[in-house]
């Protein structure tokens, strides 16, 4: 496993990183807030501190989730309710205050993993590959022509939900009830410019195809017939 330790105190991070190997984690450090989204396809969990030279964590906690549905912990010295309820509605999975126990940060950081993993994508194949776009469901990146593609959250789901589909059409009711977890008057028309940047990232205008009146499905080449 591989964690992203976004922490500026040089102290803390090198007394994580023997400690993560000992239990088979290899660490990726950044000092400071500002790069942290360009990391994320390298790494399995991120670990947060909120008091960064930059930027407040908790923003950094927002810019990871409106990219990617990567674990995050917050590893904070604000302990307040105040500071874990607003570090749990800006994204993150929990929330550790320092000083901690390094054999309990490690047992929640196997946690947040293994809850990310056992989801809704655990019984389709991790990795799915059509016309120069891949789609790394575990990681939720995706890389065109080698080239890795920056989605919205709603766009990768979109984006997966199709994929997984295995080209069968799903309808709009559908796309919009797993990805937005509710309808709404005007559904209908966020998906499609959610489609239609979806067409435009992926400089795939045919790949997603528009079923008229039922949903959309994905142009895969067929196999096994
Ligand atoms: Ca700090």
């Amino acid at each position: 496993m591989r964690i992203l330790l976004v922490e500026d105190d040089d102290r803390v991070a090198a007394a994580l990183r023997p400690a993560l190997r000992r239990h088979g984690m290899s660490m990726v450090r950044l000092s400071a807030g500002r790069d942290v989204v360009a990391h994320l396809g390298e790494v399995d969990v991120v670990l947060l501190d909120l008091g960064l030279p930059d930027m407040d964590g908790v923003d950094v906690c927002r810019a990871i989730r409106d990219t990617s549905d990567l674990p995050i912990i917050i590893v904070s010295a604000r302990g307040e309710v105040d500071d874990r309820i607003l570090g749990l509605h800006s994204g993150a999975d929990d929330y550790l205050v320092k000083p901690y126990d390094v054999g309990e940060l490690v047992a929640r950081v196997e946690a947040v993993y293994r809850r990310r993993r056992v989801g809704p994508g655990s019984l389709t194949p991790e990795l799915i590959e059509v016309d120069g776009v891949s789609l790394d469901l575990a990681r939720h990146t995706v890389v065109v022509d080698g080239e890795s593609v920056t989605l919205s959250r709603k766009e990768f789901q979109v984006l997966a939900l199709l994929a997984t589909a295995g080209g069968a059409v799903c309808t709009r009711n559908r796309i919009v009830a797993e990805v937005w977890g509710r309808s709404w008057p005007g559904a209908n028309r966020t998906l499609d410019v959610h489609v239609a940047t979806l067409r435009t990232k992926l400089r795939r205008p045919e790949l997603v195809q528009t079923v008229r009146g039922v949903g959309y499905r994905l142009d895969l080449p067929t196999t096994g017939e």
